[in-house]
């Protein structure tokens, strides 16, 4: 019997966290349990308040995972068939399943080269009186350029949908991911920045006709028990998750200075190496590095070399939105989504958590280092 050793260097350690604050975390779960205020209830609603403070907004509608979030912003903003939804080509898919699923059709844009998010230069190419709308994703933690995105959906007087799953308290010209469109959809996947012990998403916005559109939505088509003014879904955080998500809420931005703090150090130690690329971050962008990717010609090389010495990368994604299977039926050639293309046989993610220690980052570095030569 051949058993995997454990990795040197995890990729992220869950448990790790969970162990620093295990006292915190196991009393908010007795305290669900013992109130069995299991669906809705005074831990979603004291989540759901506490999520709009943290990062500004005045609503928060939680539901039941970042994809949900996603799907439900846009049938509350009213997409429907025929409709054209923008979104970046390099992503994970629930950014643009969810437009298919709410009844419209994907239009893929390509990246900018540095930051990997959409490149607002080459958006108003794809608007048509069909558009209706934009999901900038604030890919790996950076955020896209929001201001450049706002000024084409004014413009155009399209709606945008933040995805902000992987952006938890990231800014950009000095405002709060999240905060720029008309409705911004987050993730609390457990490897997310702000991560439950399960699934959980929510949905922020200013508007609070649209957030009382959202709840409604997610809840069966009524705020209250019988009354269904709609056709709805049942999408909906549980209140073990919104215990737990309220407990971490409290250490996220000591979380998040810790993962600013491995960048700055990966940042310095990686910089100059032959071929390599470190992230690049634009003017006016806080990224919060819920991935460190680089980019490097010999990705795969590059990958097998560190998992030989027990450290764990991750390809984020091996391939762009355009080139899956799932989306053979727009027939993308790489030519037309360059970088995006250019990038998916590139990009890999190195171990970043807050709780990494010195030494496995150092371990990391050594590795890279040894292999650039
Ligand atoms: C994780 C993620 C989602 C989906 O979140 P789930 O909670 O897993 O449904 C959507 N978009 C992006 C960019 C993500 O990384």
């Amino acid at each position: 019997m051949s058993e995997k050793p454990a990795a040197k260097v995890p990729f992220a350690d869950l448990h790790a966290q969970y162990l620093s604050i295990k006292r915190e975390i196991d009393a908010a779960i007795c305290g669900v349990i013992g109130s069995s205020a299991f669906i809705r209830g005074p831990y979603v609603d004291a989540f759901e308040k506490e999520f709009a403070a943290l990062t500004g907004a005045a609503h928060c509608v939680s539901c039941g995972n970042g994809t949900d979030a996603l799907y439900i912003a846009m049938r509350a903003l009213g997409v429907k068939s025929g409709d054209e939804v923008i979104t970046t080509a390099h992503s994970w898919i629930s950014t643009s399943e969810t437009i298919t699923q709410a009844g419209g059709n994907v239009v893929f844009c390509d990246t900018d080269l540095d930051t990997f998010t959409i490149d607002p230069a080459l958006i108003e190419a794809k608007i048509n009186p069909r558009t209706v709308g934009i999901i900038p994703v604030h890919l790996y933690g950076q955020p896209a350029d929001m201001p450049a995105i706002m000024a084409i959906a004014a413009k155009h007087r399209l709606w945008v949908l933040e995805d902000c799953a992987q952006a938890h308290l990231a800014r950009c010209a000095g405002k709060a991911a999240g905060t720029f469109g008309s409705a911004a959809a987050f993730s609390f996947y457990p490897g997310k920045n702000l991560g439950a012990m399960g699934d959980a998403g929510a949905i922020l916005t200013a508007d609070g006709v649209l957030a009382e559109r959202m709840a409604m939505f997610a809840r069966h088509g009524g705020l209250s028990k019988g009354d269904h003014r709609i056709e709805g879904m049942n999408s909906r955080m549980d209140g073990l998750q919104a215990a737990i998500l309220s407990v971490k809420m409290k250490h996220l931005e000591a979380w998040t200075a810790a993962r600013r703090r491995l960048a700055s150090v990966y940042d310095r130690e990686l910089a100059g190496l032959s071929e390599l690329e470190i992230p690049i971050v634009s003017g006016g962008r806080e990224h919060v590095y819920h991935l460190y990717a680089v980019r490097h010609p010999r990705r795969d090389e590059l990958k097998k070399f560190l998992a030989e010495r027990g450290i764990e990368t991750v390809i984020n994604y091996p391939a762009a939105l355009p080139f899956l299977p799932a989306y053979a039926r727009l027939g993308a050639r790489p030519g037309d989504y360059p970088n995006a293309f250019r990038h998916q046989s590139m990009v890999l993610s190195l171990p970043i958590f807050p709780e990494m220690t010195g030494d496995q980052q150092g371990a990391v570095i050594e590795a890279v280092r040894a292999f650039c030569g």
